[in-house]
């Protein structure tokens, strides 16, 4: 290795596995480094920023510990730069020694039935995206569903499930002391919604919500929890499975109470058509059963749920990005232990980190110690790296005429962000607009 400059990294993603991959890079002292952490959007920490629930707000402060790795000094923060877009993979390369893939996993999953596409249905990722503030999130889609929408389908049984279920079922008093962006709270308060169902196609031991999600669901001020009691005297081993048992049986008597929405959720119960003409109307399911392996078979007894607005909630898939194919089935990148695989064979100076190594699994600590997996894997690499020749990255990006948002300017954003909500007596106001984050950015002189 050239022992005159510092190892060049660029991490690409600035989500909590971007984060924790170039916090390893900065804390430790065996190869001295400068890390670029590069985000498409002008704003960094990913899904913690623009997955997490808005009112899971003790969750969300954890942006302010993954702040202090943007403020380390072998580490930039450069927003609004779309790899593969504004610049093509090779020329990010030939910037950087090294490059550590975090993009994660945006895309939807889909149901692959009937109806699927009318208006009204709807991929958790839109509704997560715009109750989130995404710059990207497509406001009228979702906002049109939301509208008329007295009875809601969520389908899947995850946390992303219940988020969307618990926020969809929150009163305006308690979203108020979220970050939504004000046009989202307003939505919410205006919605009719009045009946929630969450589907499990298999039993509730085999749901994979974890029982803190799913105790909140029975804490709600303006709806009560309801569970249809089907597979809840189940015993099991599992503690956290029987941890979500004890807690649904809880459920078990409770009935509609008036006044209240409520919130349902009915397992055993696989989606096979969505119903409508011009927008949806229902749900049609089939009952299941599951056999001692888990799996499920259908036994074609249907019945239909009302529905004005179905969520499907059923994972999330990641996407490549152009020169960075992955695997259509798994969507994640291949890797050995974070080095990435191009056709099989190991891409010297290619790392992956985070849900686009693994898969969407797993809590936001989960990936600090896959982005340790994956530093280990570089810097023991580090010294047959083959160095990048071009100029200094920020400096090329600039004669690109891009506008790359870098530290002092997030800081802009983030106080623009805390000025918008004391406007309204909140303590932040999440910018959702691409052009107003950018003008925060970088105000004209
Ligand atoms: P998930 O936990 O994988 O849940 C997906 C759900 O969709 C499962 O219930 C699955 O059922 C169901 N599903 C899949 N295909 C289906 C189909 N064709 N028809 C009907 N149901 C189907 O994914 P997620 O909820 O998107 O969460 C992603 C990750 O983020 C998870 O690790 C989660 O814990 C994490 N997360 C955590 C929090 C938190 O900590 N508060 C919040 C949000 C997300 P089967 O099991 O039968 O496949």
């Amino acid at each position: 290795m050239d022992a005159e400059r510092q190892l060049r990294v660029a991490v690409v993603g600035a989500g909590p596995a971007g984060v924790y991959a170039a916090e390893a890079l900065a804390d430790q002292s065996e190869v001295p480094v400068a890390v670029d952490l590069l985000d498409r959007l002008p704003t960094p920490f990913g899904l913690v920023r623009h997955g997490i629930a808005p009112d899971h707000t003790k969750m969300r402060a954890l942006s302010e510990t993954l702040r202090r790795t943007l403020d380390h000094p072998c580490v930039r923060f450069v927003g609004n730069v779309d790899v593969g877009v504004d610049l093509s993979v090779a020329d990010l390369r030939a910037h950087v020694d090294a490059v550590v893939w975090t993009h994660g996993a945006s895309g939807d999953r889909r149901l692959g039935i009937d109806g699927e596409d009318l208006p009204g249905s709807l991929a958790a990722t839109d509704v997560v995206a715009w109750y989130c503030g995404h710059p990207d999130a497509d406001r009228a889609l979702v906002e049109t569903a939301l509208a008329g929408a007295r009875d809601v389908v969520v389908v899947g049984v995850g946390n992303v499930a219940l988020d969307v279920a618990r926020v969809l079922a929150r009163s305006p008093g308690e979203l108020a002391g979220t970050d939504m962006p004000q046009h989202v709270l307003d939505a919410l308060a205006a919605a009719p919604v009045e009946r929630v169902t969450v589907l499990g196609r298999r039993g509730p031991a085999q749901a994979t919500f974890t029982t803190q999600e799913l105790r909140e669901l029975g804490h709600l001020e303006a709806a009560v929890a309801l569970v249809d009691p089907v597979g809840l005297d189940e015993e099991s081993q599992v503690r956290a499975v029987a941890r979500n048992l004890a807690v649904l049986r809880e459920w078990a008597d409770h009935a509609p109470e008036p006044g209240k929405a409520s919130v349902r959720l009915r397992f055993f119960a696989r989606p096979v058509r969505i119903e409508g003409s011009d927008r949806v109307t229902g749900v049609v399911v089939e009952r299941t059963e599951v056999d001692a392996a888990d799996r499920l078979t259908g036994t074609r007894e249907v019945d239909v749920v009302p529905a004005d607005l179905v969520v499907r909630s059923i994972g999330y898939q990641g996407r490549g990005l152009p020169g960075l194919p992955v695997d259509d089935r798994t969507g994640v990148v291949a890797n050995e232990a974070g080095r990435v695989l191009r056709d099989g064979v190991l891409s010297p100076g290619e790392y992956v980190a985070g849900w686009i190594k693994r898969g969407p699994t797993g809590v936001v600590g989960t990936n600090k110690h896959d982005a340790r997996e994956t530093v280990h894997a570089l810097l023991a690499d580090a010294g047959g790296l083959p160095r990048g020749t071009g100029p200094d990255l920020v400096a090329a990006l600039l004669d690109r005429g891009l506008h790359p948002v870098l530290l002092d300017h997030w800081r802009a954003i983030d106080d623009a962000e805390v000025a918008l909500g004391a406007t309204r007596g909140r303590a932040r106001t999440t910018m959702h607009d691409r052009a107003a984050l950018l003008a925060a950015a970088h105000p004209p002189r």
